[in-house]
């Protein structure tokens, strides 16, 4: 990792955003969405009665690029394309973009953080689970499969869609029409998609398909693609979502993403040992607990036990402050540290369009 998230102080600032292609050299990671499923602001804080009274919501809602507007829980991952030879990528391309989750506001997200951070291609879709919140937003695909192709010329551009048997029987019977394109009606004009599933604790490639279950795109690519060594691989990690749900997890690299969890399995937890970046879900700050999330008291006692550099909450609800509880936390790290002697953890709340340098 050549710059800290520390470092790219223009990108951590509330409200910013740090355009991705400024420094080709570097994988990052975007997010997209920061948001429990009911997002912030909420509609009901806003209409109360006298007058709202949710700090938070207000501010959400009347400050331009607040860090409390929370869309829901979704991360691009954006990776370099590594060469052989020093020839161009495919189209000319730098990097591959892979987006996990796709919920009901990703149209709204994308439309203010794909412009500000440089973002335009998706070349695969991960999703986590079943829920409204990651995949209800897939039907906005079309504008990236009709309109933005790989390169000119092309048809419609064919985007991945990963999930678990149980995702994608939800999408089947969501969207029946972007699994079998023949049950379209009006026009026609789908998203052109192909649905791929995801075994436990099996490494795939989002944007090679025909590999899956290979676990490494290097020797196929050489052999197909001889310009291109690697591509981005994820380890899928589940974990319990409450009550009878599993959500996955995903390592990547340096990275654990783990956006929706109520508890890990001691097999997840050997498989997240060791990462370097953490982002956790943290439904509500204090030390309540919930049925289907971590709360903060949860994350952090998992920010202790791992001891990542860096922790990063998401998936949160109104009752957190950006500011306000980003600088306890920021106490509560350095306490936490004097205390027990060991290497400083760095906690903070993700705001939507938080730009992160990581190796992939
Ligand atoms: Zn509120
Ligand atoms: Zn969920």
């Amino acid at each position: 990792m050549t710059a800290s998230a520390r470092d790219t102080q223009d990108a951590t600032k509330p409200g910013s955003y740090l355009n991705v292609h400024q420094n080709l050299d570097q994988d990052w990671i975007v997010f997209l969405g920061t948001a429990t499923s009911e997002g912030v602001p909420r509609v009901s804080c806003l209409t109360e009665q006298p007058a709202p009274r949710c700090r938070v919501c207000v501010d959400a809602s009347t400050r331009p690029q607040s860090p409390n507007r929370r869309r829901n829980t979704s991360l691009v991952v954006r990776r370099r394309r590594r060469t052989l030879d020093g020839r161009e990528a495919l189209g000319g391309r730098t990097h591959e973009n892979v987006v996990i989750d796709v919920g009901k506001f990703f149209y709204q997200a994308a439309i203010d953080v794909f412009p500000a951070a440089g973002l335009r291609q998706i070349d695969a879709v991960v999703l986590t689970h079943e829920h409204a919140d990651a995949t209800n937003g897939l039907d906005d695909l079309r504008d990236w499969t009709l309109n933005i192709g790989r390169r000119q010329g092309d048809g419609p551009l064919c985007i991945p869609v990963w999930g678990d048997a149980a995702t994608l029987e939800r999408v089947k019977s969501a969207f029946p029409y972007l699994v079998e394109p023949s049950r379209a009606t009006g026009s026609g004009l789908v998203p052109k998609l192909s649905f791929h599933q995801i075994e436990a604790y099996e490494r795939f490639c989002p944007t090679h398909p025909h590999l899956a279950g290979n676990g490494s795109c290097v020797d196929a690519n050489r052999a197909r693609n001889a310009f291109e060594t690697d591509c981005l691989n994820l380890l899928p990690i589940p974990v319990e979502h409450g009550r009878d749900q599993s959500c996955l997890a995903f390592r990547f690299g340096e990275v654990v993403y783990m956006s929706d969890v109520s508890c890990i399995p001691p097999k997840a937890m050997d498989a997240i040992r060791g990462c370097r970046i953490l982002v956790v879900d943290a439904l509500h700050p204090g030390t309540g607990t919930h049925i289907s999330h971590f709360c903060e008291q949860q994350a952090l006692e998992l920010a202790i036990e791992l001891r990542p550099e860096y922790t990063f909450f998401t998936g949160m609800t109104h009752m957190w402050d950006h500011e306000r509880d980003n600088e306890r936390l920021a106490a509560w790290a350095a306490a936490e540290s004097r205390r027990s002697g060991a290497r400083p953890l760095h906690v903070e709340l993700a705001c939507d369009g938080l730009c992160v340098p990581v190796n992939l």
